[in-house]
Order: C-alpha cells, then sequence, then structure tokens
C-alpha cells in the first residue's frame, strides 16, 4: 500500500470522522488524524490503523482555535508535505429553539462547524494552491439543506458550509483543487444516540438510521482519482430524507 498521499481528517476520534479516516486509510492515505478532547480515542484509531498497515498520526487542536490550528499544522506541512485530502467533519450540536437559544449556544456552534472549516482550510488550502492539487470535502447535514426546527446554530453553520464549498471551489478550480460537500441525514453516532430513533427512523424513506461506514464510502469516492471532474456539488447521504 502506498501513503505517499496525506489525508487530514478534523474530528477523527469519533463517529463519522473516525469511519472516514479508517476508509481514507484502507485506500492508501498517510492520516492525520485531528481530536480535540479525544486525545486516547485518537490515538487508538491511529495504532488500528498501523495494526492493519498503514499510516496515521493523532494531530491534536480545536478547529475554534485559529492561533492552535496554525500553530499545529504549519510544521507539521513544513516536515511532512502538504495533505491531498482534506475531510472537514469535526462538528458539535446544541440543540433548542431559538427563542430559548443562548448567546454561546449559538456562538459556539457556529465557531466549530462553520469558523473551524474556515480555520483548518485557509492553512491547508494555502498550501494545496502552490501544490496545484487537492480536494476539500465538508461534511455538512441535511439541517442545512431543508432546515430542523430546534436547530437555527446548528442549520445556519451547516447551510453556511454549502456556501463556502461553493464559493472555494471557484476560487480554486484553476489550480487542480476540487471542494465539495457531503450532508449527511440521521448516521448511528454518539451525536444522534439521545434522539427517539425509531420515531424518526419512521420518517426516513430507507426507513432507517445510517452508517458511518456510509458516509466514509461517498467521502472515499470524492477523494479519489475518479472524482476529479466533480466540484462545487452537495452530496445528500440521507434514506431519502431530502430529495
Ligand atoms: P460525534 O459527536 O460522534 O463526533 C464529533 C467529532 O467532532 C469528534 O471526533 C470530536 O472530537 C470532534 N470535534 C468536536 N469539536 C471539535 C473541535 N472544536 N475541534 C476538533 N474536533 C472537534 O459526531 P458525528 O461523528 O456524528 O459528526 C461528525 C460530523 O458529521 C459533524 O460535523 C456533524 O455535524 C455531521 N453530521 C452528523 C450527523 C449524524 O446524524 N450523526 C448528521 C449530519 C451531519 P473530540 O471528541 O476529540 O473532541
Amino acid at each position: 500500500m502506498s501513503t505517499d498521499r496525506i489525508a487530514l481528517v478534523t474530528g477523527a476520534s469519533r463517529g463519522i470522522g473516525r469511519a472516514i479516516a479508517l476508509r481514507l486509510a484502507r485506500d492508501g492515505f498517510r492520516i492525520w488524524a485531528n481530536y480535540s478532547a479525544g486525545k486516547d480515542a485518537a490515538e487508538s484509531l491511529c495504532r488500528e490503523i498501523e495494526t492493519a498497515a498503514g499510516k496515521a498520526q493523532a494531530v491534536g487542536f480545536s478547529v475554534r482555535d485559529s492561533k492552535a490550528v496554525r500553530e499545529a499544522l504549519t510544521p507539521l506541512i513544513e516536515k511532512e508535505g502538504v495533505p491531498h485530502v482534506l475531510v472537514s467533519n469535526a462538528g458539535i450540536t446544541k440543540d433548542g429553539l431559538l427563542a430559548m437559544m443562548s448567546d454561546e449556544e449559538w456562538a459556539s456552534v457556529i465557531e466549530t462547524n462553520l469558523t473551524g472549516f474556515f480555520n483548518v482550510s485557509r492553512v491547508v488550502v494555502r498550501e494545496m494552491l502552490r501544490k496545484r492539487a487537492g480536494r476539500v470535502i465538508a461534511v455538512s447535514s441535511v439541517s442545512g439543506q431543508a432546515g430542523n426546527a430546534g436547530q437555527v446554530n446548528y442549520a445556519a453553520s451547516k447551510a453556511g458550509l454549502i456556501g463556502a464549498c461553493k464559493a472555494l471551489a471557484k476560487e480554486v478550480a484553476k489550480r487542480n483543487i476540487t471542494v465539495n460537500v457531503v450532508a449527511p441525514g440521521f448516521i448511528d453516532t454518539d451525536m444522534v444516540k439521545e434522539l427517539p430513533r425509531d420515531e424518526l427512523a419512521r420518517q426516513i424513506p430507507l426507513g432507517r438510521f445510517g452508517k458511518a461506514e456510509e458516509i466514509a464510502a461517498a467521502v472515499s469516492f470524492l477523494a479519489g482519482d475518479e472524482a476529479g471532474y466533480i466540484t462545487g456539488q452537495v452530496l445528500g447521504i440521507n434514506g431519502g430524507m431530502y430529495m
């Protein structure tokens, strides 16, 4: 397995990001597995990848902290090279009705989900531009496409990601960099464990929650050579929730 190409996955310690890191490692990428609180989980993921003959290292920073992002990534890029793939996956929810929403609930979700994308892609895309190659894939949500009551903050952040990626796709296309978005529906991870699962599954045309591996498969395609002519697109992976 050649591991010349690096893939940076933010929020790789758990859930969808973890599945994406495992899948891209299987595809032959050397993984930079970002974590924030989950150092042990990220290190255990890296051991799992290396046991399967892949290459991976855990990279700690909060995507919200632009200084920490720069300080972690700049020396790593100098030493090891420019990621070919950036998967901007780190995200949080702080659900509640707008009328009751605190400043902190609004700001923390926007700062993590949207400003986090900006902080990381600004560092990485600058280097991709020099290399004239790269793939940026952001993880949005069906909530950013269709809206969802109780998620004004989250839907705004995820719709913002779609706009940001469409604009960025146009900025960088001439340098052979593609920028796409995947927009999952309900996926079985920690993020949805408190939700009323059976009731929600009844509202999904395919009748079930998705698996993290099903998001990873789409990311793998978008990161691969065969997707080189796809840019500025939003791929819904939602069991038919939004068509
Ligand atoms: P989880 O809650 O299972 O995992 C969230 C991940 O994001 C963790 O690895 C966490 O890292 C990381 N993270 C959170 N805040 C930060 C931060 N400030 N800096 C770096 N990493 C951070 O969520 P999912 O796997 O379900 O979600 C992944 C993405 O998919 C999110 O963007 C989410 O919005 C999106 N999504 C999820 C859906 C679902 O149904 N599950 C549906 C649609 C979209 P750590 O633990 O190390 O802090």
